[in-house]
């Protein structure tokens, strides 16, 4: 799949909305971009808000990422949106005639070199030891078990600072994290 990115470089697990041939790759933490809804590759530089018809593209520096239309229909599980809207892993957003899916939930394999490998789950204790699958918190990057990740849905991950609420992954395809 090809990306439309900002000056975010492009990884694997970047937090992105996917849309059948493409995708847009969020910003970098404390950015945003605008997308045109008529051309939105590549992403429009430096275009003042209401100069075009498409979405500001934004992420908080927590990691949160969000959307807001400008002069465009843009909606949110089918809800038409107005005003700057979080997004949330798995949601499916409609902007520009195509509909795409919100991904910031990755299932990762530890790989030798893995950032994770050797760190500790922080629900269970257990070192993640290679080859082994984890879920990565979108906003923090601590790495779980699937099954702890699985005891957190509806509460708050661990990390002190982090109040990424897990839900239960949209996509189940694991990435092997590159070193
Ligand atoms: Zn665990
Ligand atoms: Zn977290």
């Amino acid at each position: 799949m090809s990306d439309l990115t900002s000056k975010a470089p492009s990884s694997p697990t970047n937090p992105r909305i996917h849309f059948d041939e493409w995708g847009i790759q969020m910003p970098q933490r404390g950015e945003h971009f605008f997308c045109s809804a008529i051309s939105p590759w590549p992403p429009t530089e430096g275009a003042t808000y209401g100069a075009r018809d498409g979405m500001w593209v934004f992420r908080a520096e927590s990691g949160v990422c969000g959307v807001l239309p400008a002069g465009i229909a843009l909606s949110i599980e089918e809800k038409p949106v107005s005003s700057l809207s979080m997004l949330i892993d798995g949601q499916a957003l409609t902007f520009g005639g195509e509909t795409g899916r919100f991904q910031e939930i990755y299932t990762l394999k530890i790989t030798e070199g893995s950032r994770l490998l050797s760190r500790k789950c922080a629900f269970c204790n257990q070192e993640h030891a290679e080859g082994s699958i984890v879920i990565r918190c979108p906003w923090c990057g601590e790495g779980y078990c699937p099954a702890c990740w699985g005891e957190l849905i509806g509460e708050r991950c661990l990390t002190r600072n982090c109040s990424y609420s897990p839900r239960k992954p949209h996509y189940s395809k694991s990435i092997e994290i590159s070193p």
